[in-house]
């Protein structure tokens, strides 16, 4: 965790900095803790109260709690005060602690100061004082001077200082994507799904920045770098089981019988001294394994008869027992650059002693639907209008993707309305959707639009469902404009955007695992484009697909649990026959 001091003599304004700071740095967006070193006189529990009469009964620690907040009282009692790095320890995660006081110690600070009191004085003779603040004065002083009420210069200051500022780069910071990006080669006309899918993976780039942030709170972020291991795992050999452990050497086959020490090894609490050959000692799951035993004999195979352990012979060397290293090696990569992290990455994190880790900031994504006939849902609405179901859909679908859903609302088919719409976007998205008007009739005004900005590349994909998708940059801001129709919105979305959006939010790019299923349906499939239709798995194991194909069917969508893909050439499927299926779960959805 980042932390930075704020020290000074009495009465030179510390308390009122780091006040202002917290308020400036959270309203950042950054979460801040703090740490003040009382005096020795003052207390925090009050003679008379519940609490303090635990305390007074000998309770080591009292856990005050109340609807508002919760404080732990630790007795240092005969204790010396623990060291700050001790203290830090009791803290939750956080961007940065602001710690008031504690100037001895060695973290980074800025001194507080009044010239009428001839300062800045510590940081005259500590080298850990980076900068100092205080009313004005003539400071001959080789670290930065900032006027003590300047609170947003001192809060970039710190934030830059620990590196929490490029944490959250302004928007013209990150990587853009050039107009043309999405052009595609003069004459192509129908692109097959294939060659419309590497075309776009070689189009984009990340386009985020990136920020540390605590291990434990990354799940789903991508990594902007490989995590190498700060040690190995295990750090040293350690036992795999309850039991009893001796040197091989000293076994034999058939009875053994080991006299035992008078002593054990614990996980947390090894035992320091060696175990001679030919004796066996108490060992528990996780604890080291002491120097002389290298085999461990679970607890359940011995039996124990006058401190002597008994087993069968022979066991084999390094039974039970786990190697220093063996799941990870000190300074091997542990997880590598762009991966999603999981659950099992934030243990394996943890594992290797990693607390911090460098991500991509989370890709925002504006959903914006598009068309004079659409309706929010509520009220009867009369037979001309289309409730809206683009928009929830596509916003629950980036939501699971772990991205910043920005729900851009809905325009009518008006191409300054939709101007306004796009110019909010791309200020307030990293990648917007748009679903309706991308095809070329009379209404069709994303694309219009587009083109008139020079920034549209209408891919005619030979897909079903699907009809041209627009591709296009605004201001910057990459723009996928798909089908209005829900079904090939959906279908668009899943095969050509989601890998996109992977990319662009500094992640791999993603091909859904497919599996192959015996249909329970008959189709005959014309050549030149490649379906998808809305399936699920039967009872008996076998793809069946949704009654109609038809593309505004919103309820196959709901019905269906995944999707069967037909490649591209002409295909008769009979019940039986092998089809690829790909259940919803494969798109992370
Ligand atoms: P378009 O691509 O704008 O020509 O729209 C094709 C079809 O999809 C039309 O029937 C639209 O009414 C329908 N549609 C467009 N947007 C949506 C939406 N957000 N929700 C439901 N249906 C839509
Ligand atoms: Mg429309």
């Amino acid at each position: 965790m980042k932390v930075f001091g704020v020290v000074g003599w009495k009465n030179s304004g510390k308390t009122g900095l780091i006040e202002r700071l917290v308020a400036e740095i959270s309203a950042r967006g950054y979460t801040v803790s703090t740490v003040k070193h009382a005096h020795h006189t003052f207390d925090v529990d009050q003679p008379g109260k519940d609490s303090h009469r635990h305390r007074m009964a000998g309770a080591k620690e009292v856990l005050l709690s109340s609807r508002s907040r919760w404080a732990l009282m630790h007795e240092n009692r005969d204790q010396p005060e623990p060291p700050l790095a001790e203290l830090l320890a009791n803290i939750g995660a956080v961007d940065l602690i602001l710690i008031e006081g504690y100037k001895r110690d060695d973290h980074a600070k800025i001194e507080a100061y009044r010239v009428e009191t001839g300062a800045p004085l510590i940081a005259r003779q500590d080298a850990s004082v980076v900068a100092v603040a205080g009313n004005g004065g003539n400071v001959d002083i080789a670290v930065p001077v900032f006027d003590l009420n300047d609170t947003v210069m001192i809060a970039e200051f710190i934030l830059r200082h620990v590196g929490l500022l490029e944490a959250v780069p302004p928007q013209d910071d990150s990587p853009q994507l050039q107009n043309d990006c999405f052009a595609l080669p003069t004459g192509v006309d129908w692109i097959p799904v294939d060659a419309a899918l590497d075309k776009l993976r070689r189009s984009i780039k990340p386009i985020v920045g990136h920020r540390a942030i605590p291990a434990s709170g990354a799940l789903g972020r991508v990594l902007t770098s490989d995590i190498v291991a700060k040690r190995a795992n295990p750090p040293a050999a350690n036992s795999a089981v309850d039991g009893y452990g001796f040197a091989h050497s000293a076994i034999t086959h058939g009875p053994q019988s080991l006299p035992m020490l008078k002593a054990r090894s614990a996980p947390g609490a090894p035992l320091a001294d060696a175990v001679p050959v030919g004796r066996a000692v108490r060992i528990l799951t996780g604890a080291l394994l002491p120097a002389g035993v290298d085999t461990v004999v679970l607890q359940e195979d011995v039996k124990i008869v006058d401190d002597e352990v008994l087993f069968e012979g022979p066991v084999k060397l390094g039974a039970n027992a786990r190697n220093a290293g063996e799941d990870i090696q000190e300074g091997q990569v542990a997880l590598k650059s762009g991966r999603v992290l999981h659950p099992g990455d934030i243990a394996l994190l943890s594992a290797v002693g990693c607390k911090e880790v460098s991500v991509f900031r989370r890709l925002r994504v504006g959903v914006l639907s598009t068309g004079d006939e659409l309706v929010e849902p509520g009220g009867l609405a009369p037979a001309d209008k289309t409730y809206d179901a683009n928009r929830p859909m596509l916003l629950s679908l980036v939501e699971k993707w772990g991205y910043h859903p920005v729900d851009l609302g809905h325009t009518p088919d008006n191409r300054a309305a939709l101007q306004d719409k796009l110019d909010y976007g791309a200020e307030n998205a990293d990648v917007i959707l748009t679903s309706g008007g991308a095809s070329v009739g009379d209404e069709d005004h994303v694309s219009a639009l587009l083109k008139e900005a020079e920034a549209l590349s209408s891919w005619r994909i030979a897909i079903k469902p699907g009809r041209p998708l627009a591709m296009g940059v605004w201001n910057g801001v990459p723009i996928f404009g798909l089908p209005g129709n829900p079904v090939a919105a959906f279908v668009c979305t899943l095969i050509f955007a989601r890998p996109a959006m992977s990319i662009l939010a500094g992640g791999d790019w993603m091909e859904p695992q497919g599996f192959t299923l015996p249909a329970a349906f008959e189709k005959h499939k014309k050549a030149g484009r490649r379906e998808y239709l809305r399936a699920r798995v039967s009872a008996d194991g076998r793809a069946e697909v949704f009654a109609s194909e038809g593309s505004g069917r919103v309820s196959g969508l709901s019905w269906a649990d995944g999707l069967v893909e037909l490649e591209d050439g002409a295909r008769d499927i009979q019940p039986g026959d092998p089809v690829r299926y790909i259940p919803y779960s494969s798109f992370g959805i």
